[in-house]
């Protein structure tokens, strides 16, 4: 079928799709300041893509959707329908009319949306207990009984049929602040339906799915992190709940479940990048003098003004655009400490774990969902010179090493948003995380890699200091591992004019656009 997506077409309509929608919520909340219009850049971001026609799999269909895998992550319900997962933006039922055979005409149920909350609450998470639509009440109309027509009828349908139906789980999240992520959880079978009172007294049809056996894990993950974090039953092969000893607001676990290694080699924990002084970037100082917060909006904020009159992150505390540098507030600006142009330097937000891989030594991943341009961590470390980062990558420690000037693989992550991606770093920067650094230590190498880097400048000591800090890519689902492009070496960086005979490195990484080699 011309109209079928795979998994590259998939990702490029979705990171196409969040792009627009962050533009469009950046500029929302800069009018904020003097308008009160309905936010909802997700929608408007989305009316865009259609009218494009930037989506894919157009047509409904039962069953699996070409390059939509059990476990995607979604963050809106418009990220559904233009994937082809779930085309209704509202409605919890998504249907069609069978084309052929004696069911000629009659609607079957292709895909429910639950959610969250009640629904989800079954013990057993391949079980879905999936309320019938209509009847609850309104502003204008009094709570009623649901009726077997429309969702309700394909549902019926399809008990008796046993097709498939797409479960998507609808939950609350809360790291993001935000209302809801959405967890493609595979296909189910209906396997009960009855009719009950529910709490207005009306009656309302009850669904009993069961999920198709042998699928990858997808909610049972969640439902697992979250007794995690209860701490009932703890983390099978934790070896420590926090690696960082309390240097983070949020603990880093390590974790073990695939040998007996017992942890990393020796490391000091420290959460920030470390300049010693002859390798200060000597910037001009910045500072602004908003009080309370910096406004999206606010042209007299100098803070603004030096990051070209954007704000670089939007309400939630997501990138907006990649941009040759972003400047923060630092400590002489007299906002609060949580104002919204402080991101990067208000530390880790999401629960980490630094765990054992089963070919790349340790490497890091997130109990909690991760958001396309989230701040996930900045590369700590201590900074270098060129000699000791040659005399480094000759004792073989070039592991540890981050490099500006590396040659990283160019790619869009801006879209219709036309702002330049190049970096302008007023000099390299060489970092090591050998002796002392953070969970950016233990990020493996990627070719198609769902975190990527941006520069980041604020303040300390009164003077301006570049940082490295990582965001992410597109959605990242749960213990997925988190991963980035090393780059390649410039000529220079290394001893030995050949590489491949010092430290130049098989790339295990698995991903089929694969460079072969790394550094
Ligand atoms: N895995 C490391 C550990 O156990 O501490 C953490 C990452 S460290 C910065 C870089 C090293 O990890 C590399 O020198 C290599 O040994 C390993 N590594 C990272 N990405 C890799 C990849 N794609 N393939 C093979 N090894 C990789």
């Amino acid at each position: 079928e011309r109209d079928d997506g795979n998994r590259q077409l998939v990702e490029s309509v979705l990171l196409r799709f969040d792009a627009l929608r962050r533009k469009l919520s950046q500029m929302e909340d800069a009018k904020e300041l003097h308008s009160s219009i309905i936010k909802r850049s997700d929608l408007k971001a989305a009316n865009m893509m259609l009218t494009k026609g930037v989506r894919t799999n157009m047509k409904k269909r039962i069953g699996v959707v070409p390059g939509v895998e059990i476990g995607d992550i979604f963050f809106f319900r418009m990220e559904l329908s233009l994937v082809g997962l779930h085309f209704p933006s509202m409605a919890g039922i998504d249907y069609m009319a069978i084309k052929s055979g004696d069911l000629e005409g009659e609607r079957v149920a292709l895909s429910i949306v639950s959610s969250g909350g009640y629904d989800d609450d079954a013990e057993d998470p391949d079980v879905l207990v999936y309320s019938g639509q209509g009847g609850s009440a309104s502003r204008d109309k009094e709570a009623s009984d649901q009726q077997l027509v429309r969702g309700n009828l394909a549902l019926e349908r399809s008990f008796h049929r046993g097709n498939e139906v797409r479960v998507i789980r609808g939950l609350k999240d809360n790291v993001h602040q935000m209302s809801k992520v959405y967890v493609y959880d595979g296909l189910y079978k209906i396997q009960e339906s009855w009719m009950e009172k529910g709490k207005s007294g009306c009656n309302m049809f009850k669904y009993k799915l069961g999920r198709i056996p042998g699928q990858p894990a997808a909610f049972a993950t969640w439902k697992s992190i979250q007794k995690w974090k209860e701490g009932l039953p703890s983390r099978a092969g934790l070896i420590i709940p926090d690696l960082t000893s309390g240097a983070e607001s949020t603990p880093v676990s390590l974790v073990n479940e695939v040998d007996d290694e017992k942890g990393p080699a020796y490391f000091t924990y420290s959460p920030t990048i470390k300049y010693s002084k002859p390798f200060k970037l000597v910037q001009p100082s910045y500072a602004c003098s908003c009080h309370d917060a910096c406004q999206p909006g606010n042209s007299n904020c100098s803070c603004i003004q030096k990051n070209g009159g954007d704000f670089p992150y939007t309400t939630n505390g997501v990138l907006a655009c990649r941009k040759p540098m972003i400047y923060e507030c630092g400590p002489t600006c007299p906002c609060i400490r949580n104002c919204k142009n402080r991101v990067i330097q208000t530390g880790l937000k999401a629960h980490f774990e630094v765990f054992k891989t089963r070919d790349r030594g340790w490497g890091l991943r997130s109990w909690d969902p991760i958001r396309a341009g989230t701040y996930i961590c900045e590369y700590a470390g201590e900074v270098i010179d060129e000699t000791k980062a040659r005399q480094e990558s000759g004792d073989g420690e070039s592991e540890y090493i981050f490099h500006t000037n590396r040659l990283y693989e160019s790619f869009k992550w801006n879209f219709e948003a036309k702002s330049s991606e190049d970096f302008d770093i007023p000099s390299p920067v060489i970092i090591s995380s050998k002796n002392s650094g953070n969970v950016a230590r233990f990020m493996n190498h990627s070719c198609t890699p769902n975190v990527f880097w941006q520069p980041v400048m604020y303040e300390h000591n009164n003077e301006a200091f570049l940082h490295i800090a990582f965001f992410a890519k597109k959605h990242i689902p749960p213990m997925t591992e988190l991963t980035f492009d090393y780059g390649i070496p410039q000529s220079g960086e290394t001893q030995a004019d050949n590489p491949p005979a010092n430290g130049r490195k098989k790339c295990l990484c698995g991903s089929p656009k694969c460079r072969g080699y790394f550094y």
